[in-house]
Parts: structure tokens; sequence; C-alpha cells
């Protein structure tokens, strides 16, 4: 019996770049003849054309199939929802967009039959983006790899193939905030990391806008670390000391001088600078507070509204 591999692609309004995506996945399940492939397309909520062109590729080859959701869930709903429907004995998530290029699916999938568990993507260069967001992205990736007891892999892609046991472990955290990255690094497996140069998008544009990667970054530290509210303990003991040195400071130097009234300016100071920590410490707070709101709402990552998987 010859393996299936499932090829779980997320899609959001990605009409201009599916046919080139479709021909070249069909001539790489072309070069690897000796397992069975299904390319299982989540249509997540687009508003082009997308879902019609998956519908056509499945009437013309039954190794296609669709999931479509009722909206926009995102990203990581979509290839939850991939991960889910998955038959294959492997599972591969791609994008749509050609940046994670289907030739290496075939190095991908020879890895597995070593004694490998996931093959995973990094790209080393972030060429082709701007040069702000690569900053960002640089320093955010050190910092939350410190922050957090999971290991966080500067410019790691969701792109990888993982054997049907990592897909089961994956499946079996079923927390509403899913932040992939972190899921992925935390069920662990033996991974072998693929590098590359970072692909430019064949068409289309980029789903992401600045502040909704400044929203996932905030979310991917809350997700996956605690040092967050560590640090707000700290600001609150260093505060306190610090309070304690002014007041002793303050009563010798009214022993000694008299009259301890004077010096608001530096009082001024001192309030907005304490308060000012104090609601960034509430504000941490706040946004662990409201994962904790989602999570106990336990509601579905996606709606599914139609689908030919069965
Ligand atoms: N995507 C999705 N739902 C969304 C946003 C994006 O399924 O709400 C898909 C998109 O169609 C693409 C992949 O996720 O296949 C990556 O998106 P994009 O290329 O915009 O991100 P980038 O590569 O710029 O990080
Ligand atoms: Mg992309």
């Amino acid at each position: 019996m010859k393996k299936l591999i499932s090829v779980v692609v997320s899609c959001y309004n990605e009409s201009e770049v599916l046919p080139i995506f479709y021909k070249e996945i069909d001539e790489v399940s072309k070069k690897m003849r000796y397992v069975e492939f299904e390319f299982l397309f989540v249509d997540d909520g687009s508003k082009d054309k997308t879902l019609s062109i998956i519908k056509d590729l499945s009437k013309s080859d039954s190794r296609v199939k669709y999931i479509s959701f009722s909206r926009n869930f995102g990203k990581e709903a979509a290839m939850n929802a991939g991960l889910t429907y998955a038959k294959g004995d492997y599972v591969a998530l791609m994008d749509a967009d050609m940046q994670d290029p289907p030739k290496y699916l075939i190095d991908m999938y020879n890895f597995l039959q070593e004694d490998y568990d996931v093959v995973a993507t990094r790209r080393v260069t972030r060429k082709g983006e701007p040069k702000i967001r690569s900053i960002f992205s640089r320093v955010w990736y050190k910092l939350i790899d410190k922050m957090s007891d999971t290991e966080m892999v500067d410019g790691a892609r969701d792109f990888r193939m993982m054997k049907r046991a990592v897909v089961d472990a994956i499946l079996s955290l079923n927390e509403y905030n899913r932040y992939s990255k972190g899921i992925f690094s935390f069920v662990g497996f033996k991974t072998k990391w693929i590098s590359y140069e970072n692909v430019k998008r064949a068409a289309g544009k980029t789903k992401w806008s600045f502040f909704g990667l400044c929203k996932y970054a905030i979310d991917g530290i809350t997700s996956f670390s605690t040092t967050p509210l560590l640090l707000a303990s700290f600001f609150g003991i260093l505060f306190c000391f610090l309070a304690l040195i002014a007041i002793i400071f303050v009563i010798i130097r009214t022993l000694i001088y008299g009259d301890p009234v004077g010096g608001w300016p530096s009082l001024v100071c001192i309030i907005l600078l304490v308060s000012g920590v104090q609601l960034l410490c509430i504000g941490i707070i706040g946004r662990y507070l409201s994962k904790v709101y989602l999570e106990t709402k336990k509601r579905p990552l996606y709606i599914v509204r139609e689908t030919n998987q069965k």
C-alpha cells in the first residue's frame, strides 16, 4: 500500500496564486509517484474567487479536497481545520503564495523515512521584506525565545511535514488561543530543520499589516510565557524598595534641615512614573485575563460552511 500525504493549504483571497500553486504541486506529485496525495485547501472565508477555483480543480482532480469556512477565522484556525480533516499518514502545512516552495516536499518526505518525525523549515534571510519588519521580527524572536520555556526558532515558518503521531499530538492540545509556532515546539518530537532563502510571494498581497503583526507578537508571548507577569511583580518589588529608601532619605533630611515641603516637580515626576508602571502591569495582567476569558467560552475555532472531505 502506498502511503498518503495530505497537503494542507490555507487560502485567504489567493485566487491570483492558486493556479500557479496547483500547477507546481501537481508537478511535484508526479515526481513522487511512490506516494499518494490529497490536496486539502482550506478556504478561510475568502471574498474573491478562491473557492470557485478550488471547486473547479476538485472536479478535474479527485485528489483536491476543500473545506470552506463561514467567514475569515485566521490562518491558525485554517491550519487547525486542515490538520483535523487530513487523513494522510503524513501531513504537510503550506501557504498558497509559493513562499513555501513545493519542491521541498520531496526532501521532507525523504527525511521522514529516516529517523525524523517532523521536517520543519526556517528562512535564513528576509530578503524582499521591509527592513523595519525584519528588525522587529529578529528582536522579537530573541525576546520570546528567552522568555518562554519552549524553544522559538528565529525565522521558523509554518511550512512543515509531520508524521501522523505528531499531528495527533498537536490536535490533542485543545486551547482556543492557538499560537502554532509555540504549539509545534511544545509537542517536540525529532525535528529536522531545512533552511532556505526567503522567497517572494508569487502574486497577490500579504495579509499582514504592521499592526496585525504586533498583535500576533504579543499573543505569541502571552500564549507561551508567563514571564511578563513575573516582570510585573519585579517592578512592584523594585518600586517598594525605592520608596523605602526615599522615605528614609526624607525623614533624615527633615530631622537635619527641618521643612519637608518643597521639591514638588520631583514629586510629580515620581507619581507619573509609578502610575505609568502600574498601568503597564495592569495591562499585562489584562492580556492574560482576556486569554482566560476567551478560553472559558469554549467557542469553536472555526465554522465550516461546506466541504467535500468526508
Ligand atoms: N491566510 C489565511 N487566513 C488569513 C490570512 C492568511 O488562511 O486570515 C493564509 C494565506 O492565504 C497564505 C498564508 O496564510 O496562504 C500566509 O499568508 P501571507 O502570505 O499573507 O503571510 P506572509 O507570508 O506575508 O507572512
Ligand atoms: Mg506569504
